[in-house]
C-alpha cells in the first residue's frame, strides 16, 4: 500500500549558482581620458568665444576700445533659435539670415545623437561637463552621490520632455513668416546679448535658481541632464534609433555590479543585455570600470553585423560629424549672422529694454 509522505517542513535554500571566474581584462581603457580630454576642449572653446562676444558686447557699449569680430559659435547656446531657424528652413528651402549657426549646431548635435547616442552631452556639452565636475564633489562633501528614489525620479525626470514640449509646440505652431518676422525683429537680432546680458546681471532669483542647480548637481549625478534639459530629451528621442547600443555577454561577466554604480545615468547595465535607454549618453564609464574580458562594451547592433566600437571610433566619429557639419556650413558661407553694425549700435545699448515678441505683435505679422 503507498504511504503518504509528509512535506518536510523546512525547504531549504536553493544553492547559491558557483561564482563566475573572473578573465581579467587585457586591454587598457583609455576612454575615459579621451572623453576628458574632448570635454576640456569643447569647455574652454566656449570660454574663449564667451570672452570674445563679451567684449564685441562692449564695443557697443563703450566699453572698450578693442575691436572683436562677433564669434557666431555662440550660438550654440540659442536651442530655440535653432530650432526656429531648422523649421523656416525646411519650409522656405532658404538658410535664416539670422542666428544660421544656432541652426547649423542643432543639426550637428542631433545627429550626432542619431549616430553616437547622446555623445553631445557626455562628449561635449559644457553644461554636462561642469555638472561631472560638481558631481566629483559630492563625495568629497558628503561622502557620496545620492540616488533619488524610483517613485520621485521617474515623474521628475518627465520634466525635461515637459519643456521640450513646450518649445516644440510653440515653435510648431509658428508659420515660416511669423519665425522669420521673430529672428528679424529687435529681440530675435540680439537674443545672443540678451542671454549674455542674464548672466552678466543675474539678480537675486537668477542666483537662488543657480545656487539651486549647483547644490543639487553636487548632491545628484547629472541632475541637470538628467530632470531639466530639454536639449538633452530632444538628443534622448534621436538617440533611440541610434546604431550603437551598450551590450553585455552574459557569459563573459561576473555580476560584480561595478558597471551599475559607475553608470551616471544611474541604468542597470548589470541586469540588462543591453542599453536601449533615451539616458543613455554613450559616456562608456561603464566599460572603463568593467573588469571581465569581453563582457561590456559598445557595440553596433544586429543590422549592421554587432560589432565592438572602440572608444578611439567614438570619438573619432564625435570630431568627424561637428568638424564635417560645422565646416560645411562656415566653407559655404552659410554660417555668420549678416546684421550690419549700425543696426547693432543702436540694439545692444538698449538690449535690457528690448522685450520678447508675443503673439499677434505686430513685430510678427
Ligand atoms: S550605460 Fe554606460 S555608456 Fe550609457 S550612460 Fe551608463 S555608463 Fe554611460
Ligand atoms: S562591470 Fe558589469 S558587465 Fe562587467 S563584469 Fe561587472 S557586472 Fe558584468
Amino acid at each position: 500500500m503507498a504511504t503518504l509522505v509528509e512535506p518536510p517542513l523546512v525547504t531549504r535554500a536553493p544553492k547559491p549558482l558557483p561564482k563566475k571566474k573572473l578573465v581579467r581584462r587585457q586591454d587598457r581603457d583609455y576612454s575615459q581620458q579621451l572623453r576628458h580630454l574632448f570635454q576640456g576642449v569643447f569647455l574652454a572653446l566656449n570660454l574663449y568665444l564667451g570672452v570674445l562676444f563679451y567684449f564685441w558686447v562692449r564695443q557697443f557699449e563703450g566699453g572698450t576700445h578693442m575691436i572683436t569680430s562677433r564669434p557666431p559659435g555662440v550660438e550654440g547656446w540659442l536651442p530655440i533659435a535653432g530650432m526656429m531657424n531648422f523649421k523656416y528652413w525646411v519650409l522656405t528651402g532658404n538658410v535664416p539670415q539670422v542666428h544660421p549657426a544656432a541652426m547649423f549646431l542643432l543639426i550637428t548635435f542631433v545627429t550626432m545623437a542619431f549616430l553616437l547616442r547622446k555623445a553631445f552631452c557626455s562628449w561635449l556639452c559644457p553644461i554636462g561637463t561642469l555638472s561631472e565636475m560638481l558631481a566629483a564633489l559630492g563625495p568629497k562633501i558628503f561622502r557620496r552621490n545620492f540616488v533619488i528614489t524610483k517613485w520621485m525620479d521617474i515623474p521628475l525626470r518627465g520634466l525635461k520632455y515637459l519643456l521640450l514640449g513646450f518649445f516644440v509646440w510653440a515653435v510648431t505652431s509658428m508659420s515660416a513668416h511669423a519665425l522669420g518676422a521673430f529672428m528679424q525683429s529687435p529681440y530675435g537680432l540680439i537674443a545672443d546679448v540678451k542671454m549674455l546680458n542674464f548672466f552678466r546681471h543675474l539678480d537675486r532669483t537668477g542666483l537662488i535658481v543657480i545656487g539651486i542647480l549647483v547644490l543639487g548637481s553636487v548632491l545628484v549625478k547629472d541632475f541637470w541632464c538628467r530632470y531639466l534639459c530639454p536639449y538633452g530629451a530632444l538628443l534622448g528621442f534621436a538617440s533611440l534609433l541610434s546604431p550603437l547600443r551598450i551590450r553585455r555577454t552574459p557569459s563573459a561577466c561576473i555580476d560584480c555590479g561595478k558597471c551599475n554604480r559607475a553608470c551616471p545615468a544611474n541604468l542597470p547595465v548589470d541586469k540588462l543585455i543591453t542599453i536601449k535607454s533615451a539616458e543613455c549618453t554613450g559616456c562608456l564609464e561603464c566599460v572603463a570600470v568593467c573588469p571581465a574580458q569581453g563582457a561590456l562594451g559598445m557595440h553596433t547592433i544586429e543590422v549592421v553585423r554587432r560589432k565592438p566600437v572602440p572608444a578611439w571610433a567614438m570619438a573619432a566619429a564625435v570630431a568627424i560629424v561637428f568638424c564635417g557639419i560645422v565646416g560645411y556650413a562656415k566653407a559655404s558661407h552659410k554660417w555668420k549672422t549678416f546684421v550690419p553694425d549700425h543696426v547693432y549700435r543702436v540694439l545692444v545699448p538698449a538690449a535690457d529694454e528690448v522685450s520678447h515678441p508675443m503673439p499677434g505683435d505686430e513685430a510678427l505679422k
